[in-house]
């Protein structure tokens, strides 16, 4: 279990989550999201309709559900909460549906893994705020129209190339979240640290932060841990020897990377010679999945500049040799 994976792990699901921000104010970063986000709410507030569908896209962990949470508290509605492969079959979406009340917000996590048939229901229900229900079986069956309340979709997804078209037009709203920077997630460490009673200074924080991949559930993730080496092995307040002590324990390195990661350099470099290499070769390579590879050890790898995604494969870049501690050979031409 990787420590710096971004998924979701049981700690961090806890319905009552403290470290959730719980409005635009208390979310921090994503400043360019926000600003529009919070145009886009004090309007239909004052129009008193239904927000317009938002479609979320980012790593896992950069605070897509979170948002979801915020957007449904800032208009006073409630939020539902589903993903993709829950929503197995139209009738289980249609359930969910009819259950809405006016200007409610459903949330739907990993929507690019909804089947064609699911989406054929989607879509009127997102245009029209109507579903068609057929009754009967055979030549007697027939379609009724279902008029359901004008409510607010709220997609999430790791990346944007994989929603099929149609889908992706009928959301108003698309907003990209990034990774983000180092002072962001201090901030963030910071937070989460006086909501939790933890004691930590500056440079702690930074340490820390800079570790976690641009990402705040790792930020948070990596605060508990080195929270527990502090008690045990220093005085209980995290400072930069305790957090370099600790995370080198867990072996993350000064950049943030972890064994795998490293690994995956290691074989880029060493086995196909800096690349290119194609996904599918790397992924088995690995013994990972390509989409796990995609969504979690590449966006972070390519924001600090150590890895390039090209049409011939994945390449390492000059800093992730010097990183690795080998030398840059450039490139075999052929
Ligand atoms: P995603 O849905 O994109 O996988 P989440 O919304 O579940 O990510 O966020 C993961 C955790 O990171 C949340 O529990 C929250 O504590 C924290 N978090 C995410 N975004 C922010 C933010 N902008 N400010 C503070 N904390 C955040």
């Amino acid at each position: 279990n990787r420590i710096t994976a971004p998924e979701m792990i049981p700690e961090d699901v806890e319905s009552e989550n403290p470290l959730r921000p719980r409005s635009l104010d208390q979310y921090i970063g994503q400043e360019k999201a926000k600003q529009n986000l919070s145009i886009y709410i004090e309007a239909a507030r004052g129009r008193g309709e239904a927000l317009d569908h938002v479609l979320l896209f980012g790593p896992p962990g950069l605070g897509k559900t979170t948002l979801s949470g915020i957007v449904a508290a800032e208009m006073g509605v409630h939020l539902r909460v589903t993903s993709g492969p829950a929503i197995e079959k139209p009738g289980d979406l249609a359930a969910l549906l009819t259950n809405l009340s006016p200007g409610d917000v459903l949330f739907i996590d990993e929507i690019h893994r909804l089947s064609r048939s699911v989406e054929e229901v989607l879509y009127p229900a997102m245009e029209d705020f109507a579903i068609d229900i057929i009754i009967g079986k055979g030549p007697s069956a027939r379609s009724i129209r279902l008029d359901l309340p004008h409510f607010t979709l709220v997609g999430a997804t790791t990346r944007s190339g994989q929603l099929a078209a149609p889908l992706r037009d009928r959301f108003g709203i698309q907003l990209r979240l990034e990774l983000y920077t180092p002072e962001e997630l201090a901030q963030i460490v910071n937070r989460s640290a006086s909501i939790l009673g933890i004691d930590i200074d500056e440079d702690g924080a930074l340490e820390l932060a800079s570790r976690s991949r641009g990402t705040p559930r790792i930020a948070n993730r990596l605060l508990k841990r080195v929270r527990d080496f502090a008690q045990v092995l220093g005085e209980g307040k995290i400072n930069t020897e305790i957090a370099q002590q600790a995370l080198s324990r867990m072996e993350i390195d000064e950049m943030g990377l972890d064994a795998n990661d490293r690994r995956m350099l290691d074989i880029i470099i060493h086995v196909y010679n800096g690349g290119p290499v194609g996904l599918d070769t790397l992924a088995a390579a690995l013994g990972e999945e390509s989409v796990t590879i995609e969504d979690v050890y590449e966006p972070y790898l390519m924001q600090i500049g150590f890895l390039s995604r090209t049409k011939q494969g994945r390449m390492a870049l000059p800093p992730a040799y010097a990183h690795m501690g080998m030398e840059y050979t450039g490139q075999l031409s052929f």
